[in-house]
């Protein structure tokens, strides 16, 4: 099994050294990790010391010669994937487009945490479903957008603020309201052969549920989506691979007999039947 979602110390909010991740991902039994320690395009009221332009390329080049450092000392044993996850990337294009250039990726995650205007669902409030729709509605406009561009692999907790709006304020939101967007979104994943990520972070949180649900997987499945990535999200080792099998058997229920996995942004499909077996899946 592989764990396509894990940030480092080099994400502002992660915590541990790549070489902590790479022996915990050992014990556990993973095949590999994709380190995707975070750049995120904005400068929120909240973290603009953390995101200028020049702080995240440095923080990128960090997380990357590590990763190379990783390589080396890991082969053989562990497959290190260079990863990251580019937020909101159409904010500084430039940046992004630049950083693509310059590093190596295997995989990169797709990700808004922000719109244009605002800061990080994390850091809003939410009062009333009819807030929470129109900021949604915003949001998966964004998204389109983002899949447009479309220079990432695989689209990385699509419904993220549900984790907040739902989960943490425990605000009634319909999804069905948004499908006619929803359904862009997915078909031209699908079309454009992109991955779509079942993030698994929700399922240790209070939301309780995969970022996407079942049915939007189900969707993708159904509008002609091939790849699926399964990421934890951890952000400290004690979190790397949880609910990943969870994640696997989702991902069957919903008509899928693969899992992907990217090396140098090429899909290589895994069947299920390949991933058994291994200590992760009493983690
Ligand atoms: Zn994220
Ligand atoms: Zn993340």
């Amino acid at each position: 099994m592989y764990d396509l979602h894990v940030h480092s110390q080099y994400s502002f909010d992660g915590h541990d050294s790549i070489a902590d991740i790479c022996d915990r991902a050992l014990e556990l039994g993973l095949s590999g990790i994709a380190v995707t320690d975070h750049v995120d395009q904005v400068a929120t009221p909240r973290l603009l010391p953390e995101f200028t332009p020049k702080k995240l390329a440095l923080t990128a080049k960090k997380s990357s010669a590590a990763v190379t450092e990783a390589k080396r000392v890991y082969a053989g044993q562990l497959n290190v994937l260079r990863g990251v996850e580019l937020g909101q990337a159409l904010h500084n294009q430039a940046l992004s487009e630049f950083l693509l250039s310059t590093y190596d990726y295997d995989f990169v995650l797709g990700s808004i945490h922000n719109l244009r205007a605002t800061e990080d669902f994390y850091f809003m409030k939410y009062n009333s479903a009819e807030q929470a729709h129109k900021l949604l509605h915003e949001y998966f406009d964004e998204l389109y957008a983002l899949v447009e561009w479309g220079q990432f692999d695989s689209l990385a907790h699509l419904t993220y603020p549900l984790r907040y709006m739902v989960g943490r304020d425990k605000i009634n939101v319909a999804l069905s309201l948004f499908s006619a967007q929803t359904d862009a979104i997915l078909s031209l994943l699908a079309k454009r052969g992109k991955a779509l990520e079942i993030n698994c972070s929700g399922l240790r949180q209070e939301i309780g549920d995969t970022l996407p649900g079942e049915d939007v997987v189900r969707r993708f499945r159904d509008l002609g989506g091939e790849h699926i990535t399964l990421g934890s999200d951890a952000h400290r080792t004690s979190d790397l691979a949880f609910g990943l099998a969870q994640g696997m058997e989702l991902a069957n229920r919903c008509g899928f007999s693969s899992l992907t996995v990217f090396r140098q942004h090429v899909p290589y499909k895994v069947p299920f039947g390949e991933w058994t077996g291994e200590a992760w899946q009493t983690h």
